[in-house]
């Protein structure tokens, strides 16, 4: 290429986050030389961002006695998947998430315990220090700069594959300033996370187009975009990690919190259509959002829950980002906010709060009519909510607090095997190209999976790990 610069090195990986450091790390340990090429100035993607990762097995599950084995935990996957999700790469995975936790701590992750995303499920979900940014992308990049066999290139974008009769064999590049770039390597990994902030195929695949990202970047599945053009089978596409939240909030706001609590729920029409305690595996109350009209909805309290939840705390809280039972002692602040900006509203009747919103009055009379009856029965027999959800609404003023659809990111779009090899329509493998992490399909079904709590994460590091094995076999290491 003239004027253009070129690079070589044993294995690109596309990619820097959880599951290219993994994978680069591994490959550079054993003896393999690797280019990083990531289009963000800095590492880390989404990951910066996640609390928790899935393992089963490890020490510190030993020692707090959490007895789950891994044929527990796969059987668990694998029904509430529906069977979807690919079993040899859901078991080959979860062989390795303890040995992984004591890897990444001697890459100098660092962990601060374990946690459960509902009362409901086992502690399997290891919380690093910092979020992900501080207590894992740090340290394995620290590593990786260490290495002499890596280089990473950033602000950086991989546009297209280098193939040679079939075979992967490098990238074409955009790099800082414009300059294009040719590197060739025996080895392409591909680990460049999601496509959430694609909306066109956001609209196309996913089951709302309403959806909007958690934290906005540039997220647009261009590395499924590039296996599919060198005849990689497009797989497991249209599955969201969506979460139900409060529009454009931060994930830590007492607004958010409070709006998105076990209450009441009504639809634009003014009617229930869930077990509001299903927030607790958060993609279910996504998908019970995203088949309302507008993938909207209002969450209705009265003037007595919003003093329990100021004073006493709240019922729900997600992971990390709010302690459970924490009080919100900012909230009549942050609802005066939240109504400034429409996304509260707040009145003396339920008739006016009503017109408010846009819902009709009679319809939302006999809504929360009906509600009022399952908590003074302490009884819900048209959903079926547990009873310690059961609030009544009956103290003016009254509030709702307006729900949206997000997604942390999306999961699918490559099919890989076991191995992390990237496989065409028939089956067999594309020589010299792997995929990891969020771009890669296999791990779930038709909606995201808490159960197993922090799996995605958890498929990103561990497929890293497995790719750099599989390809340091690959190249006779
Ligand atoms: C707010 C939030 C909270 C989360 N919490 C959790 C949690 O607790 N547990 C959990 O399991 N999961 C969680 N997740 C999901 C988790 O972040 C992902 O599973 C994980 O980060 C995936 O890692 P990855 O390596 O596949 O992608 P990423 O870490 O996003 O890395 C992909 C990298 O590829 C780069 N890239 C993309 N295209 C190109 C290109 N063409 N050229 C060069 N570089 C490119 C990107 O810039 C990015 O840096 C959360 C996500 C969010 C947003």
């Amino acid at each position: 290429m003239n004027g253009e610069r070129e690079m070589q090195a044993d294995v690109v990986v596309i990619g820097c986050g959880a599951s290219g450091l993994c994978a680069a790390l591994t490959l550079s340990f054993g003896g393999a030389s690797v280019l990083m090429v990531e289009q963000e100035p800095e590492p880390g993607g989404m990951t910066n961002y996640a609390e928790g990762m899935f393992a089963v097995g490890s020490r510190m599950q030993k020692k707090a006695k959490v007895g789950l084995t891994v044929e527990e935990a796969f059987n668990i996957h694998m029904e509430e998947t529906h069977w979807l999700a690919n079993p040899r790469l859901v078991r080959t995975f979860m062989d390795k998430t303890a040995d992984t936790i004591d890897w990444l701590e001697a890459q100098g992750a660092r962990f601060s315990g374990l946690f459960t995303i509902s009362p409901l499920t086992q502690r399997v979900w290891h919380q690093m220090v910092g979020f992900g940014k501080e207590g894992l992308i740090e340290p394995l990049f620290a590593k990786a700069q260490k290495q002499k066999n890596i280089e990473i290139l950033f602000e950086t974008e991989v546009k297209s594959l280098l193939m040679e009769d079939g075979r992967a064999v490098g990238v074409v590049a955009k790099g800082k300033n414009g300059q294009a770039i040719q590197a060739k390597a025996k080895v392409v990994i591909i680990a460049s996370g999601g496509y959430q902030d694609n909306q066109e195929w956001v609209d196309k695949y996913c089951k709302s187009g309403f959806t909007r990202p958690v934290v906005p970047a540039r997220q647009v599945g261009s590395g499924a975009s590039m296996a599919w053009q060198v005849g990689a089978e497009p797989y497991d596409m249209g599955v969201m990690q969506t979460i139900v939240l409060v529009p454009e909030e931060e994930l830590t706001s007492q607004l958010l919190t409070a709006g998105f609590q076990p209450r009441l729920w009504v639809n634009k029409l003014g009617e229930r259509f869930c077990n509001e305690a299903i927030c607790w595996k958060f993609p279910m109350a996504g998908n019970a959002l995203a088949r309302q009209p507008g993938a909207t909805a209002w969450c209705i309290f009265d003037d007595d829950t919003k003093l329990q939840m100021k004073k006493e705390g709240v019922s729900y809280v997600l992971g990390e980002f709010y302690d459970i039972l924490k009080n919100l002692p900012d909230l009549d602040e942050e609802l005066a906010r939240g109504e400034e900006a429409g996304k509260v509203f707040r009145n003396a009747t339920l008739e006016g709060l009503a017109a408010a919103i846009g819902v009709n009055q009679a319809t939302l009379s006999e809504t929360v009519a009906e509600y009022n009856g399952c908590c003074d029965k302490n009884y819900d027999p048209i959903f079926a909510k547990d009873r310690v959800y059961l609030q009544p609404i009956k103290k003016a003023p009254f509030y709702a607090v307006k729900l949206g659809l997000a997604a942390f990111m999306t999961n699918g779009g490559i099919r890989i095997n076991h191995k992390t090899q990237v496989l065409k329509e028939d089956r067999s493998p594309i020589p010299g190209l792997y995929a990891i992490g969020c771009c890669a399909g296999g791990i779930l079904g038709d909606t995201y999976e808490v159960s197993t709590t922090g799996g995605s994460l958890s498929f990103a590091v561990n497929t890293g790990r497995i790719a750099g094995e599989s390809v340091l076999e690959d190249l006779g290491k």
